[in-house]
Order: structure tokens, then sequence, then C-alpha cells
């Protein structure tokens, strides 16, 4: 297969701290032998474990960007024993358009995995991450939240993987985080995620949901900061003690926790994140938008449990995720 394009800046071999850039050639309108400037900060303090951390996968979701950034920034390699890799933004033109999907291709980082070295911007930084990042890391960590149209309860997850040994290590890092819920997923469209080419990889791949609504808040962004410290003493990478906190354990075992809309109009929420929800009970209602006078569509909860997602902001298309249910684990 063709060399991956992207040319780092940083030696990953290098004991120390070093700020640098992922280089992607990309000749354009505005700069004809201009490249994408990923940031990318190594620190590294002799043998031992690699753990690599990424944000901004999708380009409208904020807590792991502000949680690396400020890694980057306050990492001693003094406290360190081995490696941590930390890209703030995964998807960089994405996270500088505040998208979700990159404004060069549409490419969707989470979609496009295992990538190409000669395809779209996207599907090459994929490449790199598949081939170059991945097989130096023993820890990945990918921070998401829900971006601009969905919300969630702030939560760590690991998936349900055929490997049990490996699904282990993964729940158990995934309870170093200490988000303030912690859930395993069932994934349902699991083709071209990083998640899945992580774990493909034998890695312990732990991904979060810390929010959403194309913003950070305060509560999230602390939770993140905390949760990747945690994850580093636990994978004995940094030296420290854990700033544990409680976490409620969720499960989302099957397709029939997520609710989407068969309509378009306007979303009236009828139960708010975090909340306990039965089977059966109204989770939001979607009023016709096109005239007065209609019946509202009622949408309910196919199972029992908490409503871990929604979602955000007012107005619902056809095919929209509208609620998520996870029961307790
Ligand atoms: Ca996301």
């Amino acid at each position: 297969m063709r060399a991956n394009p992207i040319s780092p800046s940083v030696d990953f071999e290098q004991d120390g701290v070093q700020h640098g850039h992922l280089k992607l050639p990309y000749s354009r309108d505005d700069s004809a032998w201009g490249a994408v400037m990923i940031p990318i900060t190594v620190v590294k303090n002799g043998a031992g474990s690699t753990a690599l951390l990424s944000g901004g996968n999708h380009g409208d979701e904020y807590e792991g960007p502000v949680a690396l950034f400020d890694l980057a920034r306050t990492l001693d390699p003094a406290r360190l024993t081995g490696r941590v890799i930390m890209v703030p933004a995964m998807n960089y033109p994405a996270f500088r358009a505040g998208r979700r999907t990159s404004p060069i291709d549409g490419g969707n980082m989470n979609r496009v995995f295992p990538g190409k070295p000669d395809g779209t911007v996207t599907e090459k930084i994929a490449d790199y991450f598949q081939r170059s990042l991945l097989p130096l890391a023993d820890l990945v960590l990918d921070i998401h939240s829900g971006g601009r149209t969905l919300d969630f309860v702030p939560f760590a997850a690991s998936h349900v993987l055929p490997d049990k040994a490996q699904q282990a290590a993964c729940a158990a890092a995934r309870d170093a985080f200490a988000a303030p819920w912690s859930i395993t997923l069932l994934e349902i469209d699991s083709v071209g995620m990083y998640d899945t080419a992580a774990e493909a990889a034998g890695k312990t791949f732990v991904s979060t949901e810390l929010g959403g609504g194309g913003t950070a808040r305060a509560e999230t962004c602390a939770i993140a900061k905390r949760g990747v410290r945690n994850l580093l003493i636990h994978a004995g990478i940094l030296q420290g003690e854990p700033d544990r906190r409680p976490s409620v354990m969720l499960e989302m075992p099957s397709a029939d926790c997520f609710v989407s809309s068969e309509h378009s109009g306007l979303i009236e929420p009828c139960v708010d994140l975090g909340s306990e929800v039965r089977e059966g009970d109204l989770l939001a209602r979607i009023h016709d938008v096109e005239r007065s006078g209609q019946p509202p569509v009622n949408y309910c909860a196919k199972r029992g449990g908490i409503l871990a997602g929604r979602h955000f902001p007012g107005l619902a298309q056809s095919g929209d995720t509208i609620a998520v249910v996870a029961v307790p684990g």
C-alpha cells in the first residue's frame, strides 16, 4: 500500500515534551503548496506503555480538545513512565469549521476507518491513525460528546467485544476514567469507526459522550480533564492518586435503546437527561410546523431505564435519533 502523505514534526521515540504538527499536504485555491497542520504533542519518559489520546474526531465536540490542549501544555514528563501522544483535534478541518464533518470533503472521521493513503483529506488522516499511530499505542482514548444535534448525560463507554479479556480491559479503563455514568455499549453501526479500528488492533479502547449541543460546559470539561488523568494513572503511565468519583453503571444492550424519528417537526422533550423512564413512557412529541391545529406524534420508550441521550436542539428531521435509553448495568 502507498505511504501516507502525512509527515509528523515530532519524533515519537524522543524523551521529553514535543509540540508539533501532523503535516498533510493539501493544495487548494488559497494555498497552492499548502498543508493541513494538525497539532500533536508527544510527552515521553523512557520505556513503558503508550496512551494515544484524541478529541475532535467530530469537529463540533469540545470537551476533548479542551482537555487535551490543556494536558499537552501541563503534562510533566518527570511524572511519566512511557509515552502520551495527544491529538486534541483529530478531524482538524472539521474542528476549525465547528462542524461534525470536514468542510473539505464532507468526511465523517468516525465512518471512514481504516482510511486511504491516497483518498480524501479525511481518509488520509484516518489512514495515518490506522497505520502509524495505533500501532504505537497500548491504550487509546477518543473523547466525544454529542455535537450540535445530540446531548448526553456525561458518560465513558466501552464496547461488547468478542474477546472477553479485551472487553474486561476496556471496561476497567472506562471505569478508571470515572465519568458520572459508565456505559457498556453494543455498537449498532460500527463499520468505519475509529473505535472498531482500535479494538480490532487489540488495543484497550475507551470512548466518551460527555455532553453535547455543539458546546461544552464547566462540568463536562472538568470531567474530561479529570478522566484523562485518571486513565493515565490507571495505565501506569502517570504517577499520582486518581480522583475517583461515583459512577452509575448502565448498558445499551440492543437496538431498542434508540428511538428515532419518522417525522420532521418541532420536538417537545417530555423527559430530561438522567431521568428514569419506564417502558411506554412518553419521551418526546413532535409537532407539525407546517400548520396549526394538528395533533403531535408521540415517541415512547421501548424499554425502561435512564434517558442517557436526546436530540438537540428544537427541530428534528425524519431519521434523527431523538432519544437514547440506557438500562442499569
Ligand atoms: Ca461524536
